[in-house]
């Protein structure tokens, strides 16, 4: 993600802090120097607040570690201020192990609170942990509450809470995974006005929860319309073989010239027959103004490339583009012969022309 760095490696996984978060911690100290205008305060509050994120990289290696399990892995995590995110390589197929990956997150708060309300009551303080604010005692006590809420926040059965996952597994076993996450956002987005009715009630911020939770119901119907209307699909079906190929040795001028009239955005790039990666109309127009037009097309080329074979899952191979921010995929034979390439918009007339072939069919049939 842009605007973060990297501050840990934990089990290969890189996590990485958003900017903005310090944005957050200058804020809450801020807040505590208008509050108290004690510099203890305000390193308190700051302290808890780093502690908090702490705690919230603990709940997404949870989600990390658990999809390892099941040989799937962790791109990242990144914190953001409104909170964590694990992006996994992909969701697990099956509805029960969805429902394991998703579980293990909060499963982590609900270990945290255990020990730590645990220590606090054999060290026989028990007041700390019921006070009359919870939120304002000692800083272990905070830290259970805090935990006790992560939990109960994280199991709110609508997405993109954990417990909207676990829901929309839930309703996928019994029917399918469009089905249930359809089902599922419905629920999410009940809850969403909700909280939104409560908000307006109480509290504002239950409403700003609500509408956070309205949009992440509806980015999940989209992300699972488009899971169903890609099934079944191949990469052989969106297939494209009428496109332009560029040497690795020749110079970047002679591409520009080449490709001057193409429609194509990337185009893969081979030496000597063999295919080396896949080279951006962008990356060989900045390697054109910058180094000269002389330059060889190989130093603008992507060794990264996507490349996949004709029998690759559609749903696959779009996951893959987007993770690789370019906007095509080549397919190969088995012997690593250039077929051809999936663009996402050979994908899309790919379902559409799937739509109306169906509609064709049931039209005859009336
Ligand atoms: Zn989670």
């Amino acid at each position: 993600m842009k605007w973060s760095i990297r501050i840990a490696r934990v089990r290969g996984i890189g996590i990485y802090v958003h900017l903005t978060f310090f944005l957050v911690l200058v804020w809450v100290g801020w807040m505590e120097w208008q509050r108290s205008g004690s510099m203890a305060q305000v390193g308190g509050g700051v302290l808890f607040t780093l502690l908090t994120f702490f705690i919230i990289v603990l709940h997404e290696l949870g989600h990390a570690i658990s999809a390892g399990w099941f040989g799937i892995r962790t791109k990242d995590i990144t914190l953001l201020p409104i909170g964590g995110l694990a992006r996994l390589e992909r969701m697990p197929e099956k509805p029960w192990q969805e429902i394991v990956v998703a579980l293990a997150g909060p499963a982590v708060n609900v270990i945290l609170a255990l020990a730590i309300g645990g220590a606090i009551l054999l060290a026989g303080r028990r007041p700390d942990l019921f006070g009359s604010d919870p939120m304002t005692g000692s800083l272990p006590a905070r830290l259970f509450w805090l935990n006790v809420i992560l939990t109960a926040f994280n199991l709110i059965p609508a997405f993109p809470m954990d417990g909207g996952r676990v829901l929309r597994a839930s309703l996928a076993a019994v029917t399918d995974h469009a089905t249930g996450t359809r089902w599922a956002a419905l629920v999410g987005r009940g809850i969403a006005a909700l909280f939104v009715v409560a908000g307006l009630t109480w509290n504002p911020g239950l409403a700003l929860i609500g509408i956070f939770v309205w949009f992440g119901a509806g980015a999940e119907a989209r992300a699972a319309e488009l899971k169903s209307s890609l099934a079944g699909l191949l990469a052989g079906h969106a297939l494209q073989t009428d496109i332009r190929i560029l040497d690795g040795r020749e110079t970047v001028g002679q591409a520009a010239l080449r490709t001057l009239a193409s429609p194509q955005f990337e185009y893969p790039v081979m030496v000597e027959g063999r295919l080396v990666g896949i080279a951006t109309a962008t990356a060989l127009t900045e390697a054109l103004a910058q180094s000269g037009p002389a330059t060889p097309v190989l130093n603008a080329t992507r060794t990264d490339a996507v490349v996949a074979g004709l029998d690759t899952p559609l749903e696959q191979m779009v996951g893959l583009i987007q993770g690789s921010g370019l906007r095509s995929g080549l397919v190969t034979d088995q012997a690593g012969k250039l077929l051809g390439a999936v663009t996402l918009d050979s994908i899309s007339s790919a379902i559409q022309l799937r739509a109306a072939w169906a509609d064709a069919g049931s039209a005859g049939r009336s």
